[in-house]
């Protein structure tokens, strides 16, 4: 019913390193090529757990910036804006909140997990348990049809679809739907208008999922309709509600997994992390003394890859041949660590040159940063808009 369209953010909380890169913005930049992208910098999203230490999150939006566009994110191709300058996520969380049940919050899995991991905070506040409904509201918001995440983000997704599925059931209602809905099929013309009821019916007695699809391709080809009667023939499909928000889908992130210098997960705060923008002779010293295999003592002592993080850098830089040849001299003593590693800094240096050269421009004049993003949350806060027009009047407050 409303154009596929992906949505996804990220929290500006410190620079971004490459684990960041090989784990979603490679993922973003293939995206971007296939369908439209709305990429936003969450900045209330760095506020549930950076509340005492807000001034890290103006800083580091604008460095997140540079290095999304360093990177290779195009803003030709995807939209790319900051959560705070489009009010309307906050007025759709508020709006959400008001029927989401407490416990749905409570049982996100990666709640219960942030509390463990950041115990030197204090996160028992409103605005971290409320998070996954902000979540939730800047993606509905946009109406979007996927959302990028990795497997530990998937409560995530379950939880936005059954807000919406909340919301439309709740107040998707309106008085004489029923009868709005037939005289909104006769507008599709006889032939068309009986495949509906066909469809529909298909669907709803035998539970037959490509009838659904038939039917909302059918729909979607049907240029004369207009938007409410759209909505209703949607809804009247699978039951007797408009649709008013729509349930996302996860798109499974294929990513690599790059971890840290010390094999942990890469992290700023571990000291572990190598910038998107380092400098060359900064990525060979933390390659060359990074950690290898722990029985790898001497020169001639046999090594295994397996024990050692400079494989792992390994298998997501080198090719096949490489590889090999690393698994073959490490496992007779063939090969040095220094040697081992060479491929490793040649493969990150090269990777690294382009984003230089792409990041250039913007330090030379941050003014452009600033163009693209207020372009950017124009574009975002259009579309925003519209939903908010269409949940105010569903809710009944579109009163003048
Ligand atoms: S040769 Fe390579 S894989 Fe083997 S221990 Fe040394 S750095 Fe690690």
């Amino acid at each position: 019913m409303y154009p596929d369209r992906v949505v996804s953010g990220m929290r500006p909380t410190g620079s971004m390193h490459l684990g960041h890169y090989h784990g979603a913005l490679k993922n973003w930049i293939r995206l971007q090529t296939e369908l439209p992208c709305l990429f936003f910098v969450a900045d209330w999203h760095a506020l549930t757990t950076h509340y005492d230490d807000p001034g890290v999150i103006e800083r580091s939006t604008w460095d997140m910036l540079v290095d999304w566009l360093a990177a290779g994110i195009d803003p030709s191709q995807s939209t790319l804006f900051i959560q705070s300058r489009v009010p309307e996520h906050a007025e759709l969380h508020l709006l959400l909140s008001m029927a989401t049940p407490l416990g749905w919050l409570e049982r996100v899995p990666t709640y219960k997990d942030q509390i463990d991991n950041l115990s030197n905070k204090d996160l028992a506040t409103y605005g971290f348990l409320g998070y996954p409904l902000l979540q939730a509201a800047d993606v509905l918001i946009y109406r979007a049809s996927q959302v990028p995440v990795g497997e530990d983000q998937l409560p995530h997704i379950e939880m936005m679809r059954e807000i919406a599925r909340r919301f439309n059931h709740l107040y998707g209602k309106e008085k004489g739907f029923e009868e709005k809905a037939q005289k909104a099929v006769k507008k599709l013309g006889s032939k068309r208008a009986r495949l509906y009821n066909e469809l529909r019916t298909e669907y709803q007695q035998d539970g037959k999922d490509e009838a659904l699809e038939q039917a909302k391709a059918m729909l979607d080809d049907a240029q004369s309709l207009s938007l409410g009667d759209r909505e209703r023939l949607f809804g009247y499909l699978e039951g007797s509600r408009k649709l008013i928000l729509v349930e996302p889908q996860a798109r499974l992130t294929e990513a690599s997994r790059l971890p840290g210098l010390d094999g942990r997960k890469m992290s700023k705060s571990y000291g572990n992390a190598i910038a998107l923008r380092e400098d060359k002779d900064s990525v060979s010293k933390k390659i060359k003394t990074m950690p290898t295999d722990p029985a790898r003592v001497r020169r001639s002592d046999a090594g295994d890859p397996a024990r050692c993080p400079v494989w792992q850098f390994h298998q997501v830089y080198s090719d096949k041949p490489t590889q090999e040849w690393v698994v073959k001299g490490c496992t007779s003593a063939g090969i040095g660590c220094i040697e081992c590693k060479q491929p490793v800094i040649d493969a990150i240096i090269k990777e690294q040159e382009p984003m230089h050269e792409r990041a250039q421009p913007y330090l030379d004049d941050p003014s452009l940063v600033r163009a693209i993003v207020a372009d950017g949350n124009d574009v975002a806060r259009k579309l925003a808009l519209e939903t908010m027009r269409d949940v105010r009047e569903a809710m009944g407050l579109a009163y003048t």
